[in-house]
């Protein structure tokens, strides 16, 4: 604080911590765990980061704005030294029920974090601290576990927007933002009463592919791997259009691409 130029004693309220959580699939751990009782053969972890600590400070010029004062930050924050398991449990990461019994205290505990405050006595003052937590370490498959929407096979291809496969593929430009993890627990609400009394085809349509309770929240973030994957098809085709010159051309035939495709494939 006196680093800031701050008067440590003013400071006691206001302080407040940003923690990103994470949650993987371990893959087959079989081996790792030797003879003893028998229990599923995968395993997943949730771990947490203190990202940032920072002071909400009331303006001096504007006193109604407030600016916030970093007190802490991360320095590795993808490092495995700053990623925290809170815990380690033999389940297998699709497997939606007995991930929800497990995390359920971590999520409940979580929420009663969210709404309260900690008071902390430090250098003889309370000070006092709220907390956000930011869901953004999980892969698409942990998302669609953990937010209660069908498994990637499903026709809803997309965990951030209600797009279906079909619009998808006319559509690769427009994109933003629509789902929530609030809309996804009334989704689930709809699912399981079915108000409107709908055929099983109606009601999906209706709740556009959530199937199962949400029970942690997600940050929208861009999957890592799907990244690459878009990335690459991108590539492939810029690349099969430069073999094949494309810009001098106004209609290559379907044989002509196909000799670019066979050319380039044969590069890789
Ligand atoms: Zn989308």
């Amino acid at each position: 604080l006196q680093e800031r130029g701050l008067e440590d004693s003013s400071c006691t309220e206001g302080f407040s911590v940003m923690v990103k959580e994470s949650c993987d699939g371990m893959g087959d751990v079989s081996e790792k765990h030797g003879g003893g009782p028998a229990v599923p053969e995968k395993a997943v972890r949730f771990s947490f980061t203190i990202m940032s600590v920072s002071l909400l400070m009331e303006d001096e010029e504007d006193g109604e704005k407030k600016k916030a004062v970093s007190i802490f930050e991360e320095p590795k924050p993808n490092s495995e030294m700053s990623c925290k398991p809170l815990c380690l449990m033999f389940v297998d990461e699709s497997d939606h029920e007995t991930l929800t019994a497990v995390l359920g205290p971590v999520a409940a505990e979580r929420s009663a974090m969210k709404r309260s405050r900690l008071i902390l006595s430090i250098g003889g003052l309370p000070r006092f601290f709220t907390f956000h937590f930011r869901g953004s370490g999980y892969d698409e498959k942990m998302v669609r576990d953990v937010e209660g929407l069908e498994a990637s096979g499903s026709m809803y291809v997309c965990t951030l927007c209600d797009s279906t496969r079909a619009e998808a593929s006319h559509n690769m430009v427009l994109h933003s933002v629509t789902r929530s993890h609030e809309e996804n627990l009334e989704r689930y609400e709809t699912w399981r009463t079915n108000p409107f009394s709908e055929s099983a085809e109606e009601l999906r349509d209706r709740v556009k592919g959530v199937s199962a309770k949400p029970f942690l929240e997600t940050q929208p973030t861009l999957d890592a791997l799907h990244c690459d994957i878009g990335n690459a098809t991108e590539f492939y085709k810029i690349f099969q259009d430069e073999i094949g010159e494309v810009f001098q051309k106004i209609n290559p035939s379907r044989e002509e691409r196909r000799s670019w495709r066979a050319a380039l494939d044969k590069q890789l």
